[in-house]
């Protein structure tokens, strides 16, 4: 079963984030951003293909049954490298880039079986999905100077459940762990429910809210990484390519140094010091969730347009902006400013405004 975990869904930090990556891709109409602002879920439309866990870019959202973190270590150790729907994975598409990365470069050579695609019911986006994966990691493979190879190949793997459909598949090669979950009437009230289930925030999200999280596919893509030589040279690559990390560019003059980007940064990867006079950015942690840009009202934050994957194996902290603190002539507050203000940001509005409503001017 598919569970959101609301405190980790990027679009709990702000009404102003835009993702909605989980309903994109999902190849029913499962998942739908419901009115609280979060995903809301139909559980009875859900296949748990595993799609959404995979390209959500926080880890927001897991099935019961399927671990990708688990699965990945499971998965190195075994000799086979088939990765099949009829096998070891719900499809394809619920392992993430950096899951198929990780995995390549440490088994050197991963086959992913898509010989049911073509007679697949959610083939549509989820074939689409699986493709675009493998031209990001090769492309990115390439870039490394690494010699892994990921296959893409018609192998038709059969067990015993090669006649039932794939959701039988699925539950039969979930047994144990179903098993053992002991999953909960609760559970199976609403998968049988036709309703999208609306999720809110409570008490204990918020908490997880205000804890930066690194999720666990960027921990193992790190670790995957650290066991591979260093490229002859860095390459840079076309950053569109790139969907699970970026590099930042900042503008100085549209900064107002309202401290939005890092105080919503979910991972760390956006941060400043106690005294806010700066921010600095660490592409190592950045999961590419774009809520920095959709609070950034000035758009002073953009996104480069190349990522040189010399941050994969030397990560460094930038230093994006560095500001002048200061108190503000008005109200006295200690604030931070790229210019020569005498006045806080919030001082300055509400100035400019006044001035606006007596149709004061500079020269008056
Ligand atoms: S953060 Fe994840 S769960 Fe939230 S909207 Fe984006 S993809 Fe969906
Ligand atoms: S830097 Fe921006 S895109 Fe990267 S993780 Fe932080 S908020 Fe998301």
């Amino acid at each position: 079963m598919l569970k959101l975990n609301a405190g980790l869904c990027v679009r709990s930090l702000s009404v102003e984030s835009e993702c909605n990556k989980c309903e994109l891709v999902c190849p029913t109409t499962a998942i739908a951003i419901g009115e609280s602002n979060l995903p809301a879920i139909n559980f009875s439309e859900c296949v748990t293909c595993g799609a959404c866990t995979a390209i959500c870019p926080s880890e927001a959202l897991t099935l019961d049954e399927f671990d990708a973190t688990n699965f990945f270590f499971d998965f190195v150790e075994d000799k086979d490298n088939l990765l099949s729907c009829r096998k070891n994975v719900p499809c394809i598409s619920a392992l993430s880039i950096e899951h198929i990365i990780s995995l390549a470069v440490l088994k050197k050579e991963i086959v992913f079986d898509m010989g049911y695609c073509d007679s697949c019911d959610i083939a549509h986006t989820c074939h689409t999905q699986i493709l675009k994966n493998y031209e990001e990691a090769t492309y990115l493979l390439e870039a490394m100077e690494n010699e892994a190879v990921i296959k893409l190949e018609n192998v038709c793997y059969e067990n015993e459940a090669k006649d039932s459909n794939r959701r039988d598949f699925l539950n039969a090669a979930n047994l144990k762990t179903v098993a053992k979950m002991k999953k909960s009437f609760e559970d199976e009230v609403q998968k049988a429910s036709d309703e999208l289930t609306e999720h809110t925030l409570e008490k204990t999200d918020i908490a997880l809210l205000r804890r930066k999280t690194i999720p666990n596919r960027r921990k193992i893509f790190f670790t995957a990484i650290k066991r591979v030589d260093t490229p002859s040279q860095f390459h840079i690559v076309d950053a569109t390519e790139v969907s699970f990390t970026s590099q930042k560019l900042m503008d100085a003059e549209a900064c107002t140094a309202c401290q939005m980007c890092y105080r919503v940064c979910p991972t760390g990867a956006l941060v400043s010091d106690t005294k806010n006079s700066k921010i600095d950015f660490d592409p190592f942690l950045c999961i590419k969730c774009h809520i920095c840009h959709d609070v950034c009202e000035p758009n002073a934050i953009t996104l480069a347009s190349s990522y040189n994957v010399k941050e994969f194996f030397e990560p460094k902290v930038q230093s994006l902006m560095s500001f002048n603190v200061r108190r503000c002539d008005e109200c006295d507050m200690v604030f931070s400013t790229n210019s020569s203000d005498r006045m806080c940001y919030r001082c300055k509005c509400e100035d400019e405004e006044a001035r606006e409503l007596w149709g004061i001017t500079d020269d008056m």
